[in-house]
């Protein structure tokens, strides 16, 4: 349990400055149980807390996780340079609570981004031996062949890593696309291992984290969704 002033709790969950948050609290904006709270000092217990700001509902949140679907075009980096960051298709509190992606997609990768502002989450997601399967959908521009897919689930040579990159399942869905399961998350690892097995990758989709499925998440593209207990622990 713990208790901090309003000022403080705002601030903690994005809503700006300490100056601006005591301003929108004194305006008569932050409102707890219907009711305008304007005097910043008020302490309140942080878990649980549901407060309305400009008439939006808000759950205190010590940290979010967050489940976006990706459209083509967003940068996952922190700088974008050709194409607008993924956070502007958050609300900006979460900017301001330095939500960060959970690794990358390329710009023009679609699907399933986790993002969050709890930086061991985001480091123990991102470990590499961790081993997470990622499921992803790839369009191919040639056919998708038997020996394609023998050749990914037997490993590839890309020219910097040491040893062969293999696929943990890969199979054909039709003519021109193919399921593939990575446990690593290398640099362009799909397009890259496409490459070496002789085909080319035009367009790429992540469907599944762990056991966290886009589908069962139920997100249009660009949309973005809490994720519960039970979601977090698809992704263990
Ligand atoms: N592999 C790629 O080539 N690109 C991605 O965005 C993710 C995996």
């Amino acid at each position: 349990m713990s208790k901090l002033t309003l000022d403080r709790i705002l601030q903690s969950q994005g809503f700006g400055t300490r100056k601006w948050c005591r301003e929108l609290i004194a305006d008569g904006e932050v409102r707890i149980g219907g009711q305008p709270v304007t005097d910043y000092r008020t302490a309140m217990e942080t878990a649980g807390l549901e407060f309305t700001i400009f008439d939006e509902e808000w759950l205190y949140r010590e940290h979010v996780y967050i489940a976006l679907n990706k459209p083509s075009d967003f940068e996952c980096s922190r700088k974008p340079s050709h194409h607008p960051g993924v956070l502007t298709l958050l609300p900006e509190q979460f900017t301001w609570r330095d939500v960060q992606p959970v690794g990358r997609l390329d710009h023009d990768t679609t699907g399933l981004l986790l993002m969050s502002d709890d930086g061991a989450f985001i480091h123990a997601q991102s470990s590499p031996k961790r081993h997470v399967p990622k499921l992803y959908v790839a369009t191919t521009h040639d056919p998708v062949t038997d020996e394609l897919t023998a050749q990914l689930l037997s490993g590839v040579k890309l020219h910097d890593e040491p040893g062969p990159l293999a696929a943990q399942l890969c199979r054909r869905i039709d003519e021109h696309r193919l399921e593939i399961v990575l446990e690593q998350g290398k640099y362009h690892q799909v397009k890259r291992m496409l490459a070496a097995a002789g085909n080319h990758c035009s367009a790429l989709r992540r469907t599944a984290i762990g056991g966290l499925t886009l589908d069962d998440l139920g997100l249009e593209e660009g949309e973005w969704c809490y994720l519960d207990d039970a979601q977090m622990a698809l992704l263990a």
